[in-house]
């Protein structure tokens, strides 16, 4: 490399590893990043194709489309704010919130990016480890609160477990920290059903995401929201680029928040497919932690690598999270509809047969 161009970056970036998502394959069945398995709306594909050139010309204004989007969750303009992702909206609340000395606490297993965009900060990370049933871990968290906890991020349905925190569990937090943001992160709502949205205004300090990535089939778009008190947004206003959510995504958005039947099919769909491939892994004597989410946590064990590389070749992506503390010989399956999972639950057969016969173990 030309040391002349190698300048210093701030110490706490340079101790960073890069991060990078594994490589997908266009052909293959992709059951590895809990996106919509089939297509979005097909009313959000004609707003994008009815796009004009002179409109691209223009920088996008996302206060009008972030008022339909809090009018939809029965909330205030002032209440909700747009971003590129819920992994921008993760950025921009460490960004806003994490001094040097404050705490992050995290449950784990959980969502990678909280650590990755706290790592940028000079805050503290606190994790509790959840423990074999991988079950919040909710007296542990509450313990682990102090005065320096500053933010508390909680998947719910957490990833790649899909287990789930009550609506207790979230008010009990948020009473017990009462100088800290604590984020309940929705991206997979509507696999679940259950939310706090209501409470944002009333809770002071509770911060709701969500995203557009999963059940509504937007992930290529980079479309997320978070929904708190106007005097917890200001703040996140300030950091948030003014242009973050582009204008094709805009317009993606109006459409996708008026077509609620298309979101309501596609999950329904997934939550058939979820009962029938939790079903098939107890047929297969594969050992998994039940979900409420579009995805669920299975145990392969010490040959996992053989298992997702088998997956691979029958043209199925699946994620390996043996990595994840606490995940070692497991794998995440995304839920597809009924019939992808036919197709994933007939390639794990073939592999565990195969397995089978090479090791002797009985079926
Ligand atoms: N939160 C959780 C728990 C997730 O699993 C994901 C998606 N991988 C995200 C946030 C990020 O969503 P987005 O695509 O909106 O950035």
């Amino acid at each position: 490399m030309n040391k002349l161009n190698a300048i210093k970056p701030r110490a706490r970036v340079a101790a960073m590893p890069e991060y990078h998502p594994p490589l997908g394959s266009r052909d293959a069945m992709r059951l590895d990043f809990n996106e919509n398995t089939l297509r979005c709306s097909p009313k959000v594909a004609e707003a994008i194709g009815a796009l004009t050139a002179e409109s691209l010309t223009r920088y996008p204004e996302r206060g009008p489309v972030e008022a339909l989007a809090a009018e939809y969750l029965g909330l205030k303009p002032e209440q909700v704010v747009l971003t590129n992702g819920v992994d921008e909206a993760i950025h921009v609340l460490c960004q806003a919130f994490l001094e040097a000395g404050d705490e992050l606490l995290l449950p784990v297993p959980t969502y990678t990016m909280y650590e990755i965009y706290a790592a940028q900060t000079d805050a503290v990370l606190v994790q509790v480890q959840a423990g074999e049933d991988f079950a919040f871990p909710y007296e542990r968290m509450l313990a682990s609160i102090t005065e320096r906890t500053k933010l508390i991020c909680i998947a719910n349905p957490n990833s790649p477990t899909g287990a789930v925190t009550t609506r207790e569990q979230i008010l009990a937090l948020c009473a017990a920290a009462p100088g800290a943001i604590v984020l309940a992160d929705e991206a997979y709502f509507h696999f679940f059903g259950e939310t706090v949205v209501d409470l944002v205004g009333e809770v002071p300090n509770l911060v709701v995401a969500r995203t557009f990535s999963k059940a509504y089939g937007l992930a290529g778009l980079r479309l997320g929201l978070l929904a708190a008190s106007d005097e917890n947004l200001r703040w996140v206003r300030r950091v948030l680029s003014p242009y973050s959510v582009n204008s094709v995504a805009l317009t993606a958005l109006t459409a996708a928040l008026g077509d609620q039947e298309y979101v309501d099919g596609y999950v329904a769909e997934v939550k058939r497919a979820r009962m029938e491939f939790q079903l098939d892994l107890t047929g297969l004597s594969v050992r998994f932690w039940p979900t409420q989410a579009n995805f669920v946590l299975v145990e392969i064990g010490a040959d996992h690598r053989e298992f997702v590389a088998h997956m691979r070749e029958a043209g199925i992506l699946v994620r390996d999270r043996s990595a994840d503390p606490g995940c070692e010989g497991l794998v995440r399956i995304t839920i597809g509809s009924r019939e992808q999972m036919r197709r994933a639950d007939k390639a794990m057969e073939t592999y565990l047969a195969a397995r089978r016969k090479k090791t002797g173990e009985k079926a």
